[in-house]
C-alpha cells in the first residue's frame, strides 16, 4: 500500500497507453459547439462548461443504454471530412498532452454517412486527422502514436462490411475491429461472420463484453468469437468465487487469465453505466490482484468528464496504487495493443520502462 497517493501532475508526466477510447466520446466541448453551429444542430447547452456538465449528468444515468443516448449529439458533428479530420486531430493532441504515448481510438464509420461520405471517406479523413494530431503533438513536445479500431454497431447488420473495411485499411493506420452499442439483446455471436472473416485474414479484434451483461457475453466474445481483448469485462466477477480465502475461478475467468486476454477497463465510465456504485466497490483492484491483464482507459472523456491521468489518480487515491500499479497497467496495455510486436517492444523498452524506472528512483530518493 502506497501511503501517499500519486498526484495528477506526477501521473501526467508518466507515459501511458490507452486501448479503449471512443472518438465520438472525446470531443472538446468548444469544438462540438462550433461544429454544431456550422451544421445547424441544436445542442442542449451552448457554453462549453454547461455543455460538459450536461454530458456528464446525462451519461450518469446508471445504464449503458441511456449513457449511449448522449452520443446522438457528438455523432451529429462527424458527418463531413473536415469535421472528422479536426476531431481526430484534437483527440490525438489532447491524449498526448495528458502523457499518452500510444492510443487506439475507435469509432463506427457507419454512423457517419449522413452527410454523404462513403465509409472509405470517413476512415481516410479520420486517419489524416490522427496523422495531423501526431504531428502537432510532436511539435508540442508530447509525441504520441494514434491508431484506429473500427467498430461495427451491434444492433445493426453491417459488421461484416466494417470488418472488411478494417482489413482494407490495415497497413494505413487501422489496427483492429470491435463491436459497439447496447450489449443487452445483442450478443457477440450475432456477428460471428465478421469475426470469422477477421480470423481468416489474421486481423485482431476486441469486443465490448461484460459491461452490462455478464459471463455469457464474455464467454461468447472470447471463446466463441475469438476476441483477443475484452472491452470492460468487469462482470467477469460473476465467474469468480471470492467467498473463501482462496479465490476460485470459473472456466471463463480461468481462460481469460490464462490466455492473458486484456481487460480494457474504464472505471469512471463503468460507474456511470451501473457497473459499480462507487470506485471503492469497482472490481478493478480485485481483477488486478488476481493477476488479470488489466488496462486502464477513458472510454469517453467527454461523457465521463475524465482523462487518463485522472483515472489513475482516482485509482491511486481509492486503492493506494503507486508507480508499480500504474506501470503494470501501462505495460499490460502496450503488450496487449494491436501494434506489430517490434513496435510494441520498442515503446515498452525505449519509452515506458526507462521513464518508470526514473520515476520510481526519484520517488525513493525523496523518501
Ligand atoms: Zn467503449
Amino acid at each position: 500500500m502506497n501511503p501517499k497517493p500519486l498526484t495528477h501532475e506526477q501521473i501526467r508526466s508518466a507515459p501511458k497507453v490507452v486501448l479503449h477510447e471512443h472518438l465520438d466520446g472525446g470531443l472538446r466541448p468548444q469544438t462540438l459547439i462550433e461544429l454544431a453551429h456550422e451544421i445547424g444542430h441544436t445542442l442542449p447547452a451552448n457554453e462549453p462548461e454547461a455543455l460538459a456538465n450536461w454530458f456528464f449528468d446525462a451519461a450518469n444515468s446508471g445504464t449503458l443504454e441511456r449513457y449511449l443516448e448522449t452520443f446522438a449529439h457528438t455523432v451529429a458533428v462527424l458527418q463531413t471530412p473536415e469535421h472528422c479530420f479536426r476531431v481526430a486531430s484534437e483527440a490525438a493532441q489532447d491524449l498526448a498532452a495528458d502523457g499518452v504515448v500510444y492510443a487506439e481510438i475507435r469509432y463506427a464509420p457507419e454512423q457517419q454517412l449522413l452527410g454523404g461520405m462513403s465509409l472509405e471517406a470517413v476512415v481516410e479523413a479520420t486517419l489524416a486527422g490522427f496523422a495531423e494530431g501526431e504531428r502537432l503533438a510532436q511539435e508540442a513536445g508530447n509525441p504520441i502514436i494514434a491508431r484506429t479500431i473500427l467498430c461495427g454497431m451491434r444492433h445493426a447488420d453491417r459488421t461484416l462490411e466494417i470488418a472488411q473495411l478494417a482489413a482494407a485499411y490495415r497497413d494505413k493506420g487501422v489496427v483492429g475491429f470491435d463491436i459497439a452499442g447496447g450489449e443487452i439483446g445483442n450478443p457477440p455471436e450475432r456477428h460471428l461472420p465478421a469475426f470469422t472473416y477477421l480470423r481468416h485474414v489474421s486481423m485482431p479484434f476486441t469486443i465490448h463484453a461484460g459491461e452490462s451483461v455478464g459471463t455469457p457475453s464474455i464467454k461468447g466474445a472470447v471463446a466463441v468469437c475469438g476476441a483477443s481483448r475484452i472491452g470492460h469485462g468487469i462482470k467477469l466477477m460473476e465467474d469468480i468465487d471470492l467467498s473463501s480465502d482462496e479465490p476460485r475461478l470459473g472456466r471463463v475467468a480461468d481462460y481469460i487469465r490464462d490466455r492473458r486476454i486484456a481487460l480494457e477497463v474504464a472505471p469512471s465510465s463503468n460507474l456511470q453505466t451501473g457497473g459499480a456504485k462507487t470506485l471503492a466497490e469497482h472490481p478493478i483492484k480485485q481483477l488486478f490482484d488476481l493477476g488479470f491483464r488489466v488496462t486502464v482507459n477513458n472510454d469517453n472523456r467527454l461523457m465521463s468528464r475524465t482523462h487518463t491521468s485522472r483515472e489513475f489518480q482516482r485509482l491511486s487515491e481509492t486503492f493506494g496504487w503507486g508507480w508499480a500499479e500504474v506501470r503494470r497497467c501501462t505495460e499490460n496495455a502496450i503488450k496487449a495493443s494491436f501494434l506489430h510486436y517490434p513496435e510494441r517492444r520498442r515503446i515498452l523498452e525505449a519509452v515506458i520502462r526507462p521513464a518508470y524506472a526514473a520515476l520510481e528512483a526519484s520517488e525513493s530518493d525523496s523518501e
